[in-house]
């Protein structure tokens, strides 16, 4: 049998958590997310630095290209240049010896000129190579134009020979001197022309292949660059990518969030509130019975105070895992503090009962001492709503707190009336609350062995138009609503108000209840109150019930503080709860008063009278002083009379005792010197040697039923 916690598949929030399982570790074909992070990183690193690399040599190489290319057609310029100018000094050179071989065979004027004209060409060319070309091609082309002018010189005297028609001389000329200069020049410039050809073609090839390098590289380089810019945009989109994964994953986290505790992992009051009306609904529809417990762990306050927040919290996680062991349909969900809910669908209240026994025996056996109470209620009827179904259980809760704990209560639907708050009482408290300066009445208590007043008891007695049943209603009311110390301020200082009315030499007795002395009680403000309201703390006497101390450490610092303060003592309905002894032996006690239950039974039944006579005894060792409450009619007198009980075990140790027999609670207070028949009463029962009452309360002595507006 195992409870779920609200996450399992049948939760709202189920499906959240399985997503982010399978999307955090699940699926085992998803890098893990470390990894996926490094791998972007990494790319984003070599993309930039790729693009960063890219661009730097695409800069590089672009100014390396157009620089080479420059160079290399500036090669190729001035080799096609000096190509052009050596092919046309080389057709000027043959136009030249063409010329010259004419004048020789028709000489005139004409000839003469044109061979002038192309020589002076020739002359023009070979200057301008000079001009142009590097200083090695410059230097031959200087060379060549110096034979050119000597060339020139001796043409012009062979020339001048053949026009004398002295073709010795002309001969002479041409033979001795002409033909090897001109040989010279035609050499140097044919070779200087072929080779000149050559290295214009070998300038543009070279120009060619630098073009043909630059774009290759630049095509590398543009393939690079788009290689980096993609990716770049891959990492952008795995950013992209990883930052809406991220934002799906934060609103997964925080919808979960909202329906789980954090602490405990089980649903949270959401959860529940939204599962417990889904699954109310579901109930009627198929007309099954639906369970819905309350649990809450037995005085955890006591457990973070004694071993710190970080145990608590653990006590709280263990907890939930006790209720996830239960049965698989049932859900558990933490809704407050140290308070679960848990829903068990189609379960009837004998079925739920044994499962919440199971679920209280095991916390009792798993949590290092720490008990829970249980309180459920089963809708057979399905008009009930949610809330009404919560109230119910709380109410049984409630129950099973103020029958001692560690225990499962089923709500009662025949006393509804008495087990749940209405609202209309909640508003009572409310207005009784508000309403200032709250009525008190004061019964007197008697000393029994002196006739005396010794004290009086301060009671909250509310109006009726309240609606409280009496004093304990409404403090039940208060407690349950977590308020009792309010009330109990309310009505302390209400009593305060009132001390001026004691006669001087009565005690005060005031009421405090134990979830005030729990938690809330200040004892430095307390005795503020008192020095104000002009009492000493010796005339002041705080009842402390046993009926229901929680936590008993707690409640024997503050009493001990307050006795340290000078202020008197009293355990009120003394065999009334379980705690009587206990509290007795660690504490010492000004005044112990006998529950008037407990003296009632012991009246007749020998075994109760033994717990009587162990209190009082105990009270005697103590030294303290031992009244009986609730004393209604002459037979109880008679019992706890010492003359009377001379041979019962309680003898002689009850000294006080209050009731209706020897005055009701009174909002006014007696006047001294009024006098009273129970001086006679007491005279006549109590013991010869009693000594007479000093100052007794005229009042009727009606032997009555207990007023439900009396606090005893
Ligand atoms: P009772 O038996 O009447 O329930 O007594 P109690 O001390 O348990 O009283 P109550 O249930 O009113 O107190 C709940 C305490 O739970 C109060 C608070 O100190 C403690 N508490 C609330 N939330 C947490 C938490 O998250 N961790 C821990 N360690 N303690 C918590
Ligand atoms: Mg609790």
């Amino acid at each position: 049998m195992t409870i779920q916690p609200a996450s399992s598949a049948r939760n709202p929030f189920a499906h959240l958590t399985a997503k982010r399982a399978f999307t955090d570790s699940a699926n085992p074909e998803t890098p893990p997310r470390g990894a996926r992070v490094r791998a972007t990183s990494l790319i984003t690193v070599a993309a930039s630095v790729g693009l960063v690399v890219v661009l730097i040599v695409s800069i590089g190489v672009a100014l390396f290209a157009s620089t080479a290319t420059s160079a290399a057609e500036d090669r190729a310029d001035e080799a096609r240049t000096l190509g052009v100018l050596y092919a046309d000094a080389r057709f000027l050179v043959v136009l030249e010896q063409s010329l010259e071989d004419k004048y020789r065979l028709e000489p005139g004027p004409d000839v003469a000129r044109a061979h002038e004209a192309a020589a002076h060409e020739l002359a023009v060319v070979l200057r301008t190579i000079v001009r142009l070309a590097p200083p090695a091609n410059a230097a031959e082309a200087l060379r060549l134009l110096e034979l050119h002018k000597h060339y020139r010189v001796t043409a012009h005297a062979m020339f001048a020979a053949i026009a004398a028609k002295d073709l010795a001389r002309a001969q002479a000329i041409d033979h001795g001197s002409l033909d090897p200069v001109y040989a010279s020049i035609q050499d140097a410039v044919y070779q200087r022309a072929t080779q000149q050809g050559r290295l214009a073609g070998a300038a543009f090839e070279s120009l060619n292949v630098v073009q043909r390098s630059a774009v290759r590289v630049e095509f590398a380089l543009s393939v690079l660059g788009l290689a980096c810019v993609l990716g770049l945009l891959f990492v952008i989109y795995a950013y992209r990518s990883r930052l809406v994964a991220s934002h799906e994953a934060e609103v997964r986290r925080l919808e979960e969030a909202m329906f789980v505790d954090s602490l405990t992992t089980v649903g949270n009051h959401r959860a529940f509130k939204d599962d417990l009306n889904r699954e109310i609904s579901l109930a009627a529809r198929f007309g099954l019975p639906l369970t819905l417990a309350m649990l809450d762990i037995d005085e955890f306050k006591l457990v973070n105070d004694q071993n710190g927040h970080v145990y608590g919290d653990r006590v709280l996680v263990e907890l939930a895992r006790v209720l996830r062991a239960g049965r698989v349909e049932d859900r558990a969900y933490r809704v407050g503090g140290d308070e679960f809910a848990i829903i068990l669908p189609h379960t009837s209240a004998d079925g739920a009962r044994a499962v919440l026994e199971r679920i209280r025996l095991a916390a009792s056996t798993t949590l290092h001492g720490s008990t829970v109470s249980i309180g459920f209620s089963t809708a057979d009827a399905f008009d009930i709503t949610a809330e009404a179904l919560q109230h119910q259980a709380d109410a049984a809760l409630y129950h099973t707190k103020r029958g001692g704990r560690n225990g499962v209560s089923q709500f009662d639907a025949a006393n509804k009336g008495t087990w749940l708050l209405s609202t209309e009482r909640v508003q009572s408290l409310r207005a009784l609350l508000a309403s200032g300066t709250l009525p008190i009445a004061f019964q007197p208590i008697w000393d029994l062995e002196r006739a005396e007043i010794l004290a009086f008891e301060a009671l909250l007695r509310p109006a009726a138009s309240f609606g409280f049943a009496g004093p304990q209603d409404a403090f039940d009311v208060a407690e349950r609503l977590g308020c009792a110390h309010e009330l109990d301020r309310a009505s302390g200082l209400s009593a305060l108000r009132r001390a001026g009315d004691l006669p001087a030499h009565a005690l005060l007795f005031l009421n405090v209840s134990p979830q005030t002395l729990d938690r809330d009680f200040d004892v430095a403000e307390f005795a503020a109150a008192v020095a104000t309201a002009g009492l000493r703390p010796e005339r002041v006497v705080i009842e402390i019930t046993e009926r229901s101390i929680a936590h008993i450490d707690n409640v024997i610092a503050v009493a001990r503080a307050l006795k340290a303060a000078g202020f008197g003592i009293a355990l009120d309905d003394t065999g009334s709860g379980h705690a009587g002894l206990e509290i007795m032996s660690r504490l010492q006690f000004d005044y112990v008063k006998i529950d008037r239950a407990i003296i009632v039974k012991a009246m007749g039944d020998r075994s109760a009278s033994g717990v009587v006579a162990a209190i009082v005894a105990f009270a005697k060792v103590t030294g303290a002083y031992v009244i009986a409450e609730g004393i209604e009619d002459i037979p109880m007198l008679d019992f706890i009379d010492r003359s009377k009980c001379a041979r019962a075990p309680v003898g002689r140790g009850i000294r006080g005792a209050q009731g209706y027999l020897l005055n009701r609670p009174s909002e006014t207070l007696p006047a001294p010197g009024d006098v009273l028949d129970v001086s006679a009463l007491l005279r006549e029962h109590l013991s010869p040697d009693a000594s007479r009452p000093r100052w007794l309360v005229r009042s009727s002595l009606p032997v009555r039923s207990r007023s439900t507006f009396v606090k005893e």
